[in-house]
């Protein structure tokens, strides 16, 4: 199947908000996608309209080839919309196995599981003792019980510090490859998942504003490369004297060029008695793009 969901006109109201409008989805089966929008845009609607615990007011939409809430879908589709309800007082396990006995799954799917999220060495632990991060890994690791094919993460590091979030994105990274499972995760924040997602889809007031692959949205505007110095204005007012575009944002250096001028910016940097410490090209800044689609452009 070459997409796991597609929808054609879906739109939702509640009184008078336009929560999702008319929004047409591809998303590919294999891949990575991620759903994206500030708060309010209509992600949680859209994703409860697929699993058919919202009807729609207008619009169709297809879910592993069926209409959405078709139990046949649902078997196939591991879901965590919201934090996950875990038992504080059980042990990871025994809230896996609670699941697993639910649904009949062999003994081995709860190994299976607990070390795909990596979990398996803290599993004789209650959750109570849990960190945010693990919980929500123990939440997916309920969702991937069955061997699902799709995967909805409805804000997954939602409220997690930094190191959750890191957690959550290398386990959301590696989960196609390891298993096959088409991922589908909404976020309002387009640095949390620019690591992770293959394809895009980003709406605004209900509405679609981009979907296509990631490297899509960054074809338009200058490519840039960041540098981390030791001395940024003077790293700024050398590159300056080199005839290159530079600015100064926060700790780094933000210089238009291309990749391949890399090793010359390193070069001319440490030509002149400055220390680089990091250096990352962007094709484009993504950041700003993603605001701009936002702003209707
Ligand atoms: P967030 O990131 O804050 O969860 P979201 O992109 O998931 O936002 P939705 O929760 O889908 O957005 O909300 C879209 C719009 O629909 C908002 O204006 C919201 O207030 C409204 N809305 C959503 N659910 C309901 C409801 N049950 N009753 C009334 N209005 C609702």
């Amino acid at each position: 199947m070459e997409n796991s969901i597609s929808s054609i006109g879906l739109t939702r109201r509640f009184g008078k908000v336009n929560a999702v409008e008319n929004l047409d989805l591809a998303v590919r089966s294999g891949a990575i996608t991620a759903f994206l929008g500030p708060n309010g845009a209509g992600k949680t609607t859209t994703i409860r309209m697929l699993l058919g615990l919202v009807a729609p007011h207008a619009g169709t939409c297809e879910v592993l080839g069926f209409p959405p809430g078709h139990p046949l879908a649902l078997a196939q589709i591991g879901a965590m919309v919201e934090a996950p309800s875990l038992y504080d007082h059980l042990t990871g396990r025994e809230n896996i196995e609670i699941t697993r006995l639910m649904r009949n799954e062999s003994r081995s799917e709860a190994d299976r599981v607990l070390s795909l999220v990596g979990l398996a060495q803290d599993s004789n632990r209650p959750v109570r003792g849990y960190s945010l991060g693990m919980r929500q890994r123990l939440g997916i690791a309920l969702a991937l019980m069955g061997k699902p094919k799709l995967l909805v993460l409805d804000e997954p590091t939602n409220g997690l510090d930094p190191m959750g979030i890191h957690e959550i994105r290398d386990l959301i990274r590696r989960l196609p490859s390891e298993t096959g499972v088409t991922i589908f995760l909404s976020s309002h924040l387009l640095a949390e998942i620019e690591q992770v997602a293959d394809d895009l889809v980003v709406i605004h007031h209900g509405r679609l504003r981009f979907q296509g692959p990631m490297a899509a949205l960054g074809t338009a505007g200058p490519a840039e490369i960041t540098v981390r110095v030791d001395d940024l204005t003077r790293a700024s007012d050398y590159l300056a004297s080199q005839g290159f575009t530079a600015r100064i944002d926060r700790d780094r250096l933000w210089i238009q060029g291309e990749q391949s001028e890399a090793p010359h910016i390193v070069s001319s940097l440490v030509g002149a008695g400055i220390a680089v410490f990091e250096l990352v090209p962007h094709r484009v800044n993504l950041e700003d793009r993603f605001l701009a689609l936002l702003e209707g452009e």
